[in-house]
């Protein structure tokens, strides 16, 4: 690990804790158009990632820089010094020792990694300045998307049975998210919405970037200026992720979620609470 001092420089990290299919990803990718923000996806999953792939001898893992892991400019490095990646909390050093040997404090890092553990971690860290960033997907469209992605699997099992119990787990790992920043040794939060990122991206990524100390620019939306470092299972997967905002509306072509309302009747004010607020 870089022997940095608390009197020098500290790297800065955001550090997104959402629940999955809430925008995360776009949103990290977006982040990275900024010219000092570097994008690595969600750093515990790459990391566990990468030692099952080297376990398995396996295809290589692509980067979303088009690389094969073993040639990109960012993970190479970790890929070298994976013996060292013991664990999660001993891989997460070698990633922010690589971060700060290959662009020093200049650059922010961040990390998608949706759960708020490795965030406790990183804060313990006297050389990192952690920034969490909550991003929540309105209930209705978390509930749907989640029912569409199982009736694939479950074609027999009603819709409306599964949103019910992805609005209640909504509802549930939400608000554990929001208990848990509270132990965290950050006072610094944000809290957004996969809504809000796609009907106003720019003033949204904007205030995010203020929100990380970043030198205020305007929002372009041209996916040629992200910087990301973010891994995928193959080429075509890394190429073949969209990387701009684009609303999922399914939730207002059905009624689906309608039953979760009525049986939890705070739904309503969490929702508004923390996508439209
Ligand atoms: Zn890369």
């Amino acid at each position: 690990m870089s022997d940095l001092g608390n009197s020098k420089p500290r790297l800065s990290v955001g550090y997104i804790v959402s629940l999955p299919h809430s925008g995360s990803t776009i949103l990290g990718y977006n982040l990275s158009e900024h010219p000092d923000v570097v994008f690595l996806g969600e750093v515990g999953y790459a990391l566990a990632d990468l030692a099952s792939s080297q376990a398995l001898g396996g295809t290589p893992l692509y980067c979303s820089c088009q690389q094969p892991v073993d040639q990109c400019a960012f993970w190479s490095g970790v890929v070298r010094r994976l013996p060292e990646c013991r664990d999660q909390d001993s891989g997460y050093r070698v990633v922010v020792d690589e971060f700060l040997s290959l662009y020093g404090t200049a650059k922010t890092l961040i990390d998608s990694n949706k759960t708020v553990e490795p965030a406790r971690f990183l804060c313990s860290m006297d050389n990192l300045r952690v920034r969490c960033i909550h991003t929540v997907r309105d209930v209705r469209g978390a509930a749907v998307s989640e029912a569409r992605r199982k009736a694939k699997r479950h074609p027999n099992r009603p819709q409306w049975l599964t949103a019910t119990q992805a609005s209640f787990q909504w509802m549930r790992k939400n608000l554990r998210n929001e208990r848990s920043f509270s132990t965290l040794a950050t006072a610094e939060f944000h809290t957004t919405s996969y809504e809000k990122i796609c009907s106003q991206t720019a003033g949204e990524i904007e205030a995010i970037w203020r929100f990380l100390g970043l030198t205020p620019r305007s929002y372009v939306g041209d996916e040629s200026l992200q910087n990301s470092h973010l891994l995928s299972g193959n080429r075509l997967a890394s190429s073949g992720r969209s990387r701009v905002p684009v609303y999922d509306e399914r939730w207002r072509k059905t009624l689906i979620w309608w039953p979760s309302m009525f049986l939890f009747p705070i739904l309503p004010l969490l929702n508004r609470r923390w996508v439209y607020s």
